[in-house]
Order: structure tokens, then sequence, then C-alpha cells
């Protein structure tokens, strides 16, 4: 017997799940935004405004620098002062490898959802404008549905890695000091990105010296807003918990007095409009203005690709003006 298909739930019974706080509303939602789905438009809509209450903390860092377990400890750590959050564990690499490498936080999520914190894993399904798109919607909608702490925790290191901590309002980087993590972080622009830095593996031989080393690189850093932390702990043996969670803490607070926490949510929406707007014209341009077709026929008579795209742009701009009179 084939079951029927599962009925999708209305915008209005989405909202109706939010506002009596049903998980699996929420849950449905985040695969909305993922999806692409019609409506998730008009639903991040209608929730703007319950937005904004929650704090975004984000986890990035080399594969094996204890990222999932210190998020583990983390939100248990919060949940127990009363904080409830929700941990959304991202993994942007390419859609082909389905999210292969969340496999270990997926085992991971029972006993979290037990001490009451929402874990959800995210994986790159194509989603046009990237990942950091669909994790920031996400995140939006973890935040109207009422948790006030959000940890957005990544797989690894790359570019789609760093977008996704530019959207979070406070990026912590872990490293560990057995692989000579400093460096290579440095190359992926990790040490750009964060507002903390954890030592993790500080019960094994050398987290002094990494520690002392960040502080090294980070004393020739030069991107604006507050200097960084650096902090040890080991997230396996529980030890310097605390330490971070209070890190993260004064981070907000001198992010928040010196006014640096509005510029960088201003950034972020900034971005995400460019971004989507950069997205939609992508599409819009290359499949309603015969684009395809004119670069084609252009190509056929034998001009220089850069050429092409240049004139092609010039007409768009053109229509463009002509729309603004
Ligand atoms: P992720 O890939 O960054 O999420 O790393 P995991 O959290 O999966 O941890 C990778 C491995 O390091 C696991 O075997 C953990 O048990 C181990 N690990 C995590 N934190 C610590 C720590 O503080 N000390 C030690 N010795 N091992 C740790």
């Amino acid at each position: 017997m084939t079951l029927p298909p599962r009925a999708e739930p209305t915008v209005a019974e989405l909202l109706e799940g939010f506002a009596e706080r049903r998980v699996g509303a929420l849950a449905r939602a985040i695969s909305w935004v993922e999806d692409g789905e019609e409506f998730a438009g008009e639903l991040l809509d209608s929730l703007y405004e319950q937005t904004g209450n929650a704090w975004r903390t984000g986890l990035t860092g080399p594969p094996g620098a204890g990222k999932s377990t210190l998020s583990d400890v983390l939100v248990r750590y919060w949940a127990e002062k009363g904080s409830q959050a929700a941990l959304i564990a991202v993994d942007p690499s390419s859609p082909f490898t389905g999210g292969a490498l969340l496999g270990d936080r997926v085992r991971m999520d029972q006993a979290l959802a037990d001490a009451g914190v929402y874990v959800r894993s995210m994986a790159n399904r194509g989603s046009l404008g990237g990942m950091s798109l669909a994790t920031g919607a996400a995140a939006d909608l973890c935040d109207a549905f009422g948790f006030p702490e959000i940890i957005l925790e990544t797989v690894g290191v790359g570019q789609a890695e760093v977008d996704i901590m530019a959207a979070v309002d406070v990026a912590v980087v872990v490293l560990t000091p057995q692989s000579g993590d400093g460096i290579p972080a440095m190359k992926a622009g990790l040490m750009e990105v964060g507002d903390l830095f954890v030592v993790n593996k500080a019960d094994c031989a050398g987290a002094d010296r990494l520690k002392h080393e960040i502080e090294s690189i980070l004393d020739l850093r030069q991107t604006p807003g507050p200097m960084p932390e650096v902090v040890t702990c080991s997230a396996k043996l529980g030890d310097g918990i605390q330490d971070v969670a209070i890190a993260i803490e004064r981070r907000r607070k001198v992010m928040t007095e010196s006014g640096f926490l509005e510029t960088r949510r201003n950034t972020r929406a900034l971005a995400r409009i460019r971004r989507l707007l950069e997205g939609g014209l992508r599409a819009e341009i290359w499949s309603h203005a015969q684009m395809e077709g004119k670069a084609k026929a252009a190509l056929a008579d034998g001009a220089r690709p850069d050429a092409i795209a240049a004139q092609l742009l010039n007409e768009v701009l053109k229509k463009v003006n002509v729309c603004d009179e």
C-alpha cells in the first residue's frame, strides 16, 4: 500500500504552531527555507517582528577540533542556566556529499533533545544563494520561535564557513594544539572572522604555546572591532567550559556597549540583501530576458565572451534606467 503524500501545512498553520511553540512547526519551517519552498518568504515576513532577541554564536574550525563536543557542553551549560538553545549543525560542502560529514552530530542529537536543546542539521542542497542565506533564515526562525541562544556549528573550514561566521553575532574559532592549527586557520581567513578563539584539547601538550601563537597573530590583525580573546578548554573533560561561556558573554557586552554589534547586524542585513538581489538578478536575467539565446547567437557570430557579457550587461542596465523614469 502506498501512503498518500503528506499535506504541506499552510503559512497560517505554521504561524499557529510557532505561537504554540510546537517544535514540529519549527522543523517544517526550516525545511521550507532549506528547500526554497514558495511560501517560505511569506512565513519569514510574518515572523520578522519576533526576531532580534536571540544571540547567534558561530562555532567553526578544522574537522576534529572538537566543535561538536564543545557545542554539546555549551548548550547544556546554557540549558542549566535556563537559556534554551537551538543548535544548527551545518555542512556547507558540495550538495553531492548530502551532508555525510554530519553523521557524528546526528548521533548526538537525541541526548541533546532530552536536555531541551533543539538540534537541527543542515546540509547543502544546492540552494540558490548558498548556505549562508539558508542558515541565516533558519536562525531567524529559531529566533522568532523564542530560543534565546542559537549556535551555528560548521563541520569544517572553507569560504562557505567563513560566510556563515560573518552572519553571527559572535564567531568562535576552535583550534587544537596537536594539529598545528594556527597557520591553516589563518590561511582560511578565520583569523579575520573570529571574535573569540578557543584552544580546545588543553589536556594535550602545547595548548599554551598555541594560545600565544594565536595572540601574536591577532596582534597583527587589522579587522575593525574589539580585540578577540583567546581561551583554553578541554571540551571532552568539561574543563574550562565556564570560561568559554563567560568569554562569549564578555564579548557580547563589549560589542553591545561599543555599538559594534549594531554595526555588525546592519552589515549582516545589507550583505543578505545584496546576496538575495544578486542571486535573484542572476536567475531572472538568464532565464527571462533571453540572455542565453542572445549570448549563443553572439558566440556564433564569433564575438569574444567578455565582450558579449559587457554588451548584455549594458542592455540590462539601460532597461533598469528606463524603469527608474
Ligand atoms: P569536530 O569535528 O570539530 O566537531 O570534533 P569532535 O567534537 O567530533 O571531536 C573530535 C575528537 O576529538 C573526538 O574524538 C572527541 O572526543 C575528541 N575531543 C574533543 N574535545 C576534546 C578534548 O578537549 N580533549 C581531547 N583529548 N579530545 C577531545
